[in-house]
Formats: structure tokens, C-alpha cells, sequence
């Protein structure tokens, strides 16, 4: 039997209150459509809070699978495993291979797993880390969709968003750039200038055109501004990526040119988004939103190319990792700890993303 452990809740709540380190076991004799796993790096991402406090669309149904007390979910939606055995039918993935999941909802804060081989999307883990991999399947592709899917853009085209700092934001940042786009990135003040200054740096080392702040993009003049980054406005500004809502977004949305696209991808202030008429009458502004858990449901071997192709990139060294805080998670790492790790991921103004590795 191998032992395992799995950070999991019975009902919805802050995930102080309600996630509880369960241990279980799992038996060998697997079943010959499945796969055992051992977990190697899980992040902890916005959306995985939303989903334990019951606030996000899709919840994980809660079951009895593991044997906890009560019925329950594993929390954790992406991650990177290794393949220790496989069942007797299975032929795509092997002992000691590297896989990630198809879809979001598996539950990936555990040390082990049973899949099915269904479930998972092998990566070629040669020159890759188990923070890269794990990390790919969700803002990487996000990112990545959302530059592709709803305006065609071409070399020398525009795209400006906010969140810039974001693990989506810096992954357009990169893809934009390795793709001949221009960005205006737009980050949050921070309280100290020489660190807004440092994060400015940071983003334009990416591939960043312009970076500026959301008091910038407020500004009388920016309009004035960006004319002049694009070249009086022959660039153009073809798409907007929100990843944060409120004021500052109506801002950003009168920087798009006529018939532009804004895609909200996120809510990151709770704010709700006041879009200027003038912006749909006059300007044909278009307005849609992206859900990554819905496009790869719907697209899988386009899921497993993006994935592919990211993982590619970042072989070259043409993708570089987002900053990230990493938890240890070993046999005697503590339920406190992990929840600890847990808490601050919706604060704001963090250091990086934080990512159990195991
Ligand atoms: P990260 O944890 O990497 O970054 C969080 C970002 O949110 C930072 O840019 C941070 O800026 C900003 N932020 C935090 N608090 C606030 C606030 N109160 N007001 C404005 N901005 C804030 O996040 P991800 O890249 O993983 O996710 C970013 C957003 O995108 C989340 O809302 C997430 O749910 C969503 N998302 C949506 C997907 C989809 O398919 N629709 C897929 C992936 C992510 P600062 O440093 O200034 O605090």
C-alpha cells in the first residue's frame, strides 16, 4: 500500500477554516485503466481560493472516495506528477514519465494519486522543472488563447492590459513578444517608487513594450501618449486583456483602436466593469471573456499543442518561470503550514506565486 496525503475540505469556507490534511492509503492492485502518481509540484492559484470558499462555477463534487469522515474534495486544480506504476491496459505513459492533467477539478494539493490515463497529458520532462510544468497548464495557456483567439493580430500589432505582474500577464508579456506584438502593460502602484520602478524593469526585461501604472493610465494625457507610442495611432491597439475590472478598466478600454476587443479573464479587485457607451456605439469596441477549464474541456489536442508548444519555449530559455514563493511539502509537513501557505494567495502585492513542491 502506498501512503498518501491530500489537503481536503467537506464544505465551503475560507481555506483556514475548512481544508484539513487527510491520510489515506492507496492499494496496488490498480485498476487497468489507471495510473498511481506521486505528486512533484502543485501552485496555489487564485481560482483554487474561489473554489474552496464555494464562490467559483465549478466545484469538484465532494465524495467518499478517500475515506474521509465526511464526504470531500482535494483542493488544487493544476500540477505536475510522475508515474509510478501503471495498470495493465494503459500505453501512452509509462513508469518515471511526466504528466499533467486534461481538465481542471482533479484535485492536486496530495502527495499521490490515482488517474485514469484518460485524465492526463504526458510532457516530454526533458530541460524542464517540476515548477515549469506544473505551472503551464493554466496562465501560460490562458495567456496564450486569449493573444490567439479573438483578434488576429499581426507583427507590429498592439495589445494592452493590466496585471501585467500576473502569471498570465508576464506569459503574454513573453508570447507577445516572441510573437512581434507591442504591449502597454499596466501594474498596480506600489507604495515605494523604486519598487514600482523594479517591477517596471522586471516586465520590460520580459518583452514588456511599455509599462506603466494604473495612476499613468488615469492620467488626462495618456490618450495623448499612447498616440504617440503608436506611431499617431497607425498601430494598432487591437486587443485588451483584463485580468482586475473597475475604474482602471475603463481606462484601459479607451486606449483600444476602433473595433477592438477587450477579453476579461479575471476580477482581481472585485470591482464590477463600467464599460463606456461611447466605447460600443461609436468605437465597435468588442467585450468578451475567457475561461481556460472551458476552452481545454473543449479543445484537448489543442490543449496538449499549447502545452507542448509553451514547454518548448521554455526548453529554449524563451519562456522564463513567474516568480514563486515554494512550500516544501514532505511526509511530516504540518496541516498548519500548508494552510498557512494557503491564506495570503488572494492578498495582493506578493513576492510570487506559491507552489508546494513534494
Ligand atoms: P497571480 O497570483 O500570478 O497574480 C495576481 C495578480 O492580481 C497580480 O497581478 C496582482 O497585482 C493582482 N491583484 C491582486 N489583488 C488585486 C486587487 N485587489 N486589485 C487589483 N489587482 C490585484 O494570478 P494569476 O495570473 O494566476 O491569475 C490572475 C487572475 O486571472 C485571477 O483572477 C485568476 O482567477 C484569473 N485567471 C483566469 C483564468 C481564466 O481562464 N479565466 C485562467 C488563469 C487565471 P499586485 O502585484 O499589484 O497585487
Amino acid at each position: 500500500y502506498t501512503q498518501a496525503k491530500a489537503l481536503v475540505y467537506s464544505k465551503y469556507g475560507e481555506p483556514s477554516d475548512v481544508l484539513s490534511l487527510h491520510t489515506h492509503s492507496i492499494s496496488p492492485s490498480l485498476p487497468s485503466n489507471s495510473l498511481l502518481l506521486r505528486t512533484l509540484a502543485t501552485p496555489i492559484n487564485p481560482a483554487d481560493i474561489n473554489q474552496i470558499q464555494g464562490v467559483y462555477p465549478s466545484k469538484p463534487p465532494f465524495t467518499s472516495l478517500l475515506g474521509t469522515s465526511s464526504p470531500s474534495a482535494v483542493g488544487g486544480n493544476e500540477g505536475c506528477f510522475e508515474v509510478m506504476s501503471v495498470g495493465s491496459s494503459i500505453k501512452s505513459v509509462t513508469k518515471g514519465d511526466w504528466v499533467i492533467m486534461k481538465h481542471t477539478g482533479f484535485g492536486t494539493w496530495r502527495t499521490h494519486a490515482l488517474a485514469e490515463e484518460k485524465n492526463v497529458l504526458r510532457v516530454e520532462k526533458k530541460g524542464l522543472n517540476v515548477v515549469q510544468v506544473g505551472t503551464v497548464s493554466v496562465n501560460p495557456c490562458t495567456a496564450y488563447r486569449m493573444l490567439k483567439d479573438f483578434e488576429s493580430l499581426s507583427e507590429g500589432d498592439w495589445f494592452i492590459q493590466n496585471g501585467a505582474n500576473s502569471g498570465v500577464g508576464r506569459a503574454a508579456i513573453q508570447l507577445g513578444a516572441a510573437w512581434g506584438l507591442k504591449s502597454i502593460n499596466v501594474i498596480r502602484d506600489r507604495p515605494d517608487a523604486a519598487v514600482t520602478q523594479a517591477m517596471k524593469d522586471e516586465l520590460l526585461g520580459l518583452g514588456a513594450t511599455k509599462v506603466v501604472t494604473e495612476s499613468e493610465l488615469m492620467e488626462k494625457g495618456f490618450s495623448e501618449q499612447v498616440k504617440e507610442w503608436t506611431n499617431g495611432g497607425r498601430e494598432h491597439i487591437k486587443v485588451g486583456l483584463n485580468c482586475v475590472g473597475g475604474k482602471p478598466t475603463s481606462a484601459l478600454v479607451k486606449c483600444l483602436s476602433q473595433s477592438g476587443h477587450l477579453v476579461t479573464y479575471g476580477g482581481m479587485s472585485k470591482q464590477p466593469l463600467q464599460l463606456p457607451t461611447a466605447a460600443l456605439i461609436f468605437k465597435d469596441i468588442k467585450f468578451s471573456g475567457f475561461w481556460v477549464s472551458r476552452w481545454s474541456d473543449a479543445n484537448p489536442e489543442e490543449k496538449q499543442r499549447t502545452v507542448d508548444e509553451v514547454l518548448e519555449m521554455t526548453k529554449e530559455g524563451k519562456f522564463k518561470d513567474i516568480p514563486v514563493q515554494e512550500l516544501k511539502w514532505d511526509w511530516g509537513t504540518e496541516e498548519g503550514t500548508l494552510k498557512e501557505a494557503i491564506q495570503g494567495t488572494l492578498g495582493g502585492f506578493r513576492a510570487g506565486k506559491g507552489v508546494f513542491v513534494y
